[in-house]
């Protein structure tokens, strides 16, 4: 079984205890929550302290791509064999009970464990290319090339998701029975991910037109 066919949550360490009804064992959610994701959260352990970094990150395929500068200590550590976690949240609603204790989030959200490969070469290139393409779709042609200090100095990871799991909250209030009476207003408040208006940079030497791939790009992303 490939990692594209292998259910999530498929390792004793991936599997949900708390509240397991939440589990998603369908790998399409994952790239659909990882697609929709600017930032992860990456965890690691140096001298017996854990750590929680984030960055950005960007799919490809049934990996996971990082990258960041080469003196980065997050870097270095996981270049090195380290194992890691990876946690990847987006929110989707305020859930407000009748009490405190119930209320609560929306939530769908991402945990990948496992030891990310450094790239070189051509595979460091693509990479580069597929993290600018999910900052921004279609503005990387566009854009001045990469030159040979600026790929030197990075460190391109390539994290395969063969052990992950998916959990995902959407639900009303769990208010007890007998709460319900309860004289506060309830419900949910969706949260929604937009895009503002563009806004120039100062400094663009010759004032150019909104491209097409702004135009186009969608004002949600989730
Ligand atoms: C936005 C948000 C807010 C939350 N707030 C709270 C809170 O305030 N208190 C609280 O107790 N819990 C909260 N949770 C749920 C929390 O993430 C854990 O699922 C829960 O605390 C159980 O942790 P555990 O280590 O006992 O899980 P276990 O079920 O023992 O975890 C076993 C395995 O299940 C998987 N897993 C567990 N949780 C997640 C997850 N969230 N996403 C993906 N995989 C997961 C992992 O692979 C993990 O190794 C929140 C989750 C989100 C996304």
């Amino acid at each position: 079984m490939t990692p594209s066919d292998s259910p999530l949550g498929n390792t004793k360490r991936t599997t949900l205890h708390r509240v397991p009804h939440k589990e998603v064992k369908d790998r399409q959610m994952l790239h659909q929550i990882l697609d929709a994701a600017l930032v992860g959260h990456v965890g690691f352990v140096q001298d017996n302290q854990s750590f929680v970094i984030p960055v950005a990150i960007a799919r490809d395929g049934d990996n996971l791509l990082l990258h960041g500068s080469k003196a980065s200590r997050l870097f270095r550590t996981l270049a090195s064999g380290a194992p890691c976690a990876v946690s990847v949240t987006l929110i989707d609603a305020l859930v407000l009970a009748r009490s405190a204790f119930e209320s609560s989030m929306n939530y769908r959200s991402v945990l990948i464990l496992g030891v990310a490969k450094e790239l070189e070469g051509d595979e460091k290139i693509q990479a580069f290319n597929a993290l600018t393409d999910h900052l921004l779709p279609g503005r990387r042609p566009s854009l001045r090339p990469l030159n040979d200090d600026e790929i030197l100095q990075t460190t391109m990871l390539r994290l395969p998701m063969d052990e992950a799991s998916v959990k995902i909250s959407s639900k009303f209030p769990a208010d007890d029975e007998e709460d319900l009476s309860w004289p506060v207003w309830a419900g949910n408040i969706p949260i929604e991910h937009r895009y503002g208006t563009p806004i120039p940079d100062p400094r663009m030497t010759t004032p150019l037109p909104l491209p097409d791939y702004l135009e186009r790009w969608p004002e949600g992303r989730t």
